[in-house]
């Protein structure tokens, strides 16, 4: 038996991971779950999967959650405390970090300092800090297993080849709704259409970071720390069938790739059980009906969110916290509909301009410049 614990339980990924515990009750137990405010379907999760801890952010949601669920033996927190409380919870072995945003990240590191195995799919945490994570990962032994479907593709791809043996890495996108448009046509964007992806069904905010490549931009900057790779060994490669999730051309020129229909189940059951592989369901990539697949470079000036991100980590130090801040704060605004789409780029770039960088920041850091990100932008609104 398995025991899990999950950051972000009531979320597009955290609902699946859920789905996937449902599917192999005699294997995995839910152990601790935490959300933001969502005290209905936490209330539902903890009747069904029995977990012995559960947070919510707010104290007015765990007050409200505390009565809803009084009648079971479930021990309810509150805010950071709570979230750090069931990333070291003894119980659990691997903690799931299906949360949105920088929130995650004193989680993660208090897991991996416990000796929990990590699957991770808040990418936010290696943006900002990658250079803390990974290195204290190796120190304590425990393994990041990606969960984000492209880093799962190359990782199933590499099947424990060193990062020696890497020459690029082929990190596949599907160009999102507006691929193909200019930025000119950009400019009336819509939250709704924003909200269209053609392949994946995601959380909100992922899926108007896949519209404007700024997720790209993202997964670069994880790719980077979690394959030991340099920017510049990973090539974004437009993908508009998502049925190659990624690949990896080693030094001989071989290209190793992962197929499967857009489904993240894939990639979370396979963090859960790795190195194992589980059957699931019957949805299969058909290759006749598929007929032909076809790529694309993308178009890194009318998305030019990408072009940022790899300025970012070039340049490293507190820069990827900013451009990860400012996206966070300038897609909130759109989808609140108080800027326009083509703003979203336009505030990550004043705030990088802004930004006087640190080297190699601290937690404090980090969490510094991301406030100071907030405050540029509120002054700026
Ligand atoms: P969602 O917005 O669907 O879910 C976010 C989850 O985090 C919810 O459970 C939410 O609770 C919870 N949450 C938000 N803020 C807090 C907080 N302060 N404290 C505790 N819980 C909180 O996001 P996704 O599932 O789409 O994404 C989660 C992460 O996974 C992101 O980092 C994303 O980039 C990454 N990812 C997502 C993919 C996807 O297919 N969705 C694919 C690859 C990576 P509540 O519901 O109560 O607000």
């Amino acid at each position: 038996m398995k025991r899990i614990a999950i950051l972000g339980s009531t979320g597009s990924i955290g609902t699946q991971t859920l789905d996937i515990v449902r599917s192999h009750t005699q294997e995995l137990e839910v152990v601790a779950l935490a959300a933001g405010s969502n005290t209905a379907l936490m209330e539902a999760q903890i009747r069904e999967f029995h977990p012995q801890v559960a947070v919510m952010w707010s104290g007015e949601a765990a007050a409200e959650l505390r009565v809803r669920v009084a009648d079971c033996p479930v021990k309810v927190l509150e805010g950071m405390e709570g979230l750090l409380e069931i990333a070291v919870l003894p119980q659990a072995e691997v903690l799931v970090t299906a949360i949105v945003g920088m929130i995650g990240i004193r989680p993660t590191i208090a897991a991996i300092k416990a000796g929990k195995d990590i699957a991770l799919a808040n990418k936010e945490t290696l943006v900002c800090a990658g250079h803390i994570i990974i290195p204290l990962a190796n120190e304590c032994g425990v393994s990041i297993l990606p969960v984000d479907s492209e880093h799962s593709a190359i990782f199933q791809s590499l099947n424990g080849e060193p990062a020696g043996r890497i020459s690029r890495i082929l990190l596949t996108a599907s160009g999102g709704p507006f691929r193909g448009r200019t930025r000119e046509q950009l400019s009336g964007v819509q939250v709704e259409d924003a909200l269209k992806h053609p392949n994946w069904a995601m959380g909100r905010k992922i899926t108007v970071d896949s519209s404007t490549m700024v997720n790209k931009g993202l997964e670069v900057m994880e790719a980077k720390w979690l394959f030991g790779v340099k920017p510049e060994q990973i090539q974004v490669v437009v993908h508009p069938q998502s049925i190659i999730h990624s690949m990896v051309e080693f030094i001989d020129g071989a290209v190793i790739a992962q197929l499967g229909v857009p489904d993240m189940k894939l990639p979370i059951q396979y963090a859960l059980f790795y190195p194992d592989r589980r059957a699931m369901g019957d949805n299969r990539v058909d290759f006749f009906k598929l007929g032909s697949v076809t790529f694309e470079e993308p178009d890194m000036e009318t998305f030019y969110g990408l072009k940022l991100a790899y300025q970012a980590l070039e340049q490293g130090g507190s820069l990827p916290t900013v451009y990860n801040a400012a996206n966070e704060r300038a897609v909130a605004l759109f989808l609140e509909r108080k800027i326009g789409y083509l703003q979203i780029p336009e505030l990550i770039q004043r705030c990088m301009e802004e930004h006087d960088p640190v080297e190699n920041p601290n937690v404090e850091e980090i969490l510094a410049a991301e406030q100071s990100v907030y405050d540029y932008i509120k002054e700026l609104m």
